[in-house]
């Protein structure tokens, strides 16, 4: 049972064309990572004429009406604090973060992970954190409908939910591209940035 997932992107230069805002939360940190909470400049531009945000920093694009121009904010930050959602997201991306991207029976690192699901599908097994990881191509079809033991896999480690600390602390190793240099001084991630 192959359930192929393709590529995964953390290349934001195509949403970058489209001038997303990062939005902080009012301590000034993102208000999310996985995914990254950005608004797309219509939605920021919208909260900063409605007077929930402050603007921290700009695009050198503009917004012209017929009243008025208004640079695209590339930084904003709420005037109150969202307390942080402490929900992990069952993703694509965050289950491969929590996997670190590697297959997790032959620990191997492919662009074409799927997904594997321990007990299968067909015997019951749930899509759910603790019954999917992260598998190459070749032993996701090794396993097929069998379990681990019967094909002579071995799991690297029994599957769980991560906090957000965990998903947070792996993401450190696997930073997105293309992030917009304003907003480097509020992501950790020690990239090189486009100008
Ligand atoms: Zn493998």
């Amino acid at each position: 049972m192959l359930d192929s997932l393709g590529e995964i992107s953390t290349d934001y230069s195509n949403k970058a064309q489209n001038w997303p805002a990062l939005i902080l939360n009012a301590d000034y940190r993102p208000l999310s990572y996985f995914p990254l909470s950005l608004w797309s400049w219509q939605d920021a531009i919208k909260a900063v004429y409605l007077d929930r945000v402050d603007v921290v920093a700009e695009y050198k694009e503009v917004v012209r009406s017929a009243s008025l121009i208004l640079p695209i904010p590339s930084v904003i930050v709420l005037k109150s604090f969202i307390q942080p959602s402490r929900r992990v997201p069952f993703s694509r991306f965050n289950l491969f973060l929590r996997d670190e991207f590697k297959c997790q029976y032959c620990g191997k690192e492919s662009n074409n992970l799927t997904f594997d699901h321990v007990i299968p599908k067909c015997k019951g097994g749930k899509t759910k954190w603790e019954n999917v990881v992260a598998a190459c191509n070749i032993c996701n079809l090794k396993k097929a409908a069998n379990s681990a033991r019967q094909v002579g896999l071995k799991l690297a480690t029994p599957p769980s939910k991560p906090s957000p600390e965990i998903l947070l602390n792996k993401g450190r190793k696997f930073p997105p591209q293309n992030l917009h240099a304003t907003w480097r001084d509020f992501l950790y991630w020690d990239v090189e940035f486009e100008e």
